[in-house]
């Protein structure tokens, strides 16, 4: 079951990038996320044994339980809103944080960073279609926090992370997927290091890759519906 919806999700994978015609900054391949949120650990457990390596999680706390199993294997990507006060947890947790959206959130990984001897790798969460109910910096708060960001030398700043709104039409998302793409080549003309552009979920990964996306983030594609009710 997963292994048939792992290879379909590759396989989308494949052509979205065969059909990729301009976004040339962001590479050839894209790197799969497994979303393994609101599932029990079990689930991370056989995606790491089917060889996917990238383990999303939205909260702290249950990303803590899960690594209390599995505290040494997979690469595990923060994606969810993270409160500043969670900070420390994250960094101790996490290999890479991509949903980093506030001045304040780099000041409190900075130093969680410090004291906990690392250097934290993170992506920076756009909030491109100015989504109420959605979290990221606006672009203007972006452009405001991109002259700043030598100033936390215990982050490692390896690119952007952009959420399109759901929507019916999925072609609807791609002009967000573009808007992510040109805010990357931006970025990268300033700080040439950077190399990640987290766009895409089940519904839009395709278009996403089109548009030059190098990570997606796939839970329901590869698990099926998340269960709200239990816990
Ligand atoms: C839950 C989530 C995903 C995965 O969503 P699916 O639609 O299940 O693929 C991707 N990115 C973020 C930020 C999420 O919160």
């Amino acid at each position: 079951m997963l292994k048939d919806n792992l290879h379909k999700v590759q396989t989308r994978i494949a052509e979205a990038l065969a059909r990729r015609t301009e976004t040339k900054l962001t590479g050839t391949e894209a790197t799969l996320v497994a979303v393994t949120k609101n599932h029990p650990v079990d689930v991370v457990l056989e995606s790491l044994a089917l060889g996917i390596t990238n383990i999303g999680e939205n909260r702290v706390q249950e990303a803590k339980e899960k690594r209390t199993v599995v505290p040494d294997r997979g690469v595990w990507h923060l994606i969810g809103h993270l409160q500043t006060n969670k900070a420390r947890q994250a960094v101790a947790l996490f290999d890479l944080i991509e949903s980093v959206d506030s001045q304040r959130l780099l000041a409190a990984l900075d130093k969680a960073a410090l004291q906990q001897g690392k250097v934290q790798d993170i992506l920076l969460q756009l909030n491109i279609a100015r989504e109420e109910q959605k979290t990221g910096f606006l672009l203007e708060d972006y452009q405001a926090v991109v002259p700043t960001l030598d100033s936390y030398p215990n982050l490692r700043v390896r690119g952007l992370m952009v959420i399109a709104p759901l929507c019916d039409d999925i072609e609807a998302t791609r002009p967000v997927f573009k808007e992510g793409y040109r805010c990357f080549c931006e970025l990268k003309k300033l700080r040439p290091e950077i190399e990640l552009l987290s766009m895409g979920m089940t519904h839009d990964f395709t278009v996403a890759v089109e548009e030059g996306a190098n990570i997606v983030r796939v839970g329901t594609a590869l698990f099926g519906k998340r269960d709200y009710t239990k816990k």
